[in-house]
Order: structure tokens, then C-alpha cells, then sequence
């Protein structure tokens, strides 16, 4: 069965899209951490991101640091803080978030709210902002 992000890529289940290339793509997560906690993912279906082959592991890093420094433009932090976690959705991703202290990256803490407005202004920000 097809995963929640492979649904998200096909369109069948909306997302706030951010950026996507042939091989990989980026959307807000919709539990966010923080304004502008995007995913990174491989446009194929792969559940462990160290079972990628390597070429398309090395080309994920690639993708992941243009939107990554497009974050880093629009959102106010210190830096970008990236985590691997797959512990809830078995498609290969890679977390962008925007942090300013230790705490800003802490997956227990309670997620962020935002309204549909908020989360489209937010992925229509960062996508403007990708070289
Ligand atoms: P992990 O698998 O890394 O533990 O967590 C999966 C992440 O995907 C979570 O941060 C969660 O909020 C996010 N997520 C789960 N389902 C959806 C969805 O349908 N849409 C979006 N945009 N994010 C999702």
C-alpha cells in the first residue's frame, strides 16, 4: 500500500508544496515544530533513508540544502536544524527546522497550530526564496 507521502506526491492528499524536482520532494509537515519544519522526501518509496542508494542518499543532502537555505532566508533562526526520525511514517524523510536554541528541536514538545492561510503563506515564502 501506497504511503502518506507517496499520496502526498501523486496529489491524491493535499500538502503545502515547496519545492520538487524529478527525484525528490518538499512540503510543510503539518505538525510542525516550528514556522517553516519541512520534509524532505525521495519521490520513491523507500522506508529506511539508509536503505537509499547511494547515489539518490547523496542527491537527497543536495535537494535537502537548497531548501534548507531557502529556510534559512525567510524564517527568522539561527540555523537550520535538520533530524531523521521515521518513526511514524515508513517513506524516507529528512526534517528541516528552523531553530533558534536546543529546545526549538525537541519532537516531545507540543506541536505548532496554524491555519490553512498561515501554512500557505509559509510554504509560499520559502519556495520564492529557492535558488
Ligand atoms: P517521523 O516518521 O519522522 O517520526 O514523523 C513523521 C512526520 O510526518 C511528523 O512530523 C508528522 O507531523 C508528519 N506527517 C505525518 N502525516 C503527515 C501528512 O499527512 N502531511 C504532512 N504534511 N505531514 C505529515
Amino acid at each position: 500500500m501506497a504511503t502518506i507521502f507517496s499520496k502526498i506526491i501523486a496529489g491524491e492528499i493535499p500538502s503545502y508544496r515547496i519545492h520538487e524536482d524529478e527525484r525528490y520532494f518538499a512540503f510543510l509537515d503539518i505538525n510542525p515544530l516550528a514556522e517553516g519544519h519541512t520534509l524532505v522526501i525521495p519521490k520513491v518509496e523507500t522506508d529506511y533513508l539508509f536503505d537509499l542508494e547511494d547515489d539518490l542518499l547523496a542527491g537527497m543532502t543536495v535537494f535537502a540544502k537548497k531548501v534548507a537555505l531557502a529556510i534559512d532566508q525567510v524564517m527568522v533562526c539561527k540555523r537550520v536544524g535538520v533530524a531523521v526520525l521515521g518513526l511514524e511514517v515508513p517513506h524516507a524523510h529528512i526534517h528541516l527546522i528552523p531553530i533558534n536554541n536546543l529546545h526549538d528541536i525537541e519532537f516531545s514538545r507540543p506541536k505548532l497550530k496554524f491555519s490553512e492561510e498561515e501554512f500557505r503563506a509559509t510554504a509560499a515564502k520559502i519556495s520564492a526564496a529557492i535558488q
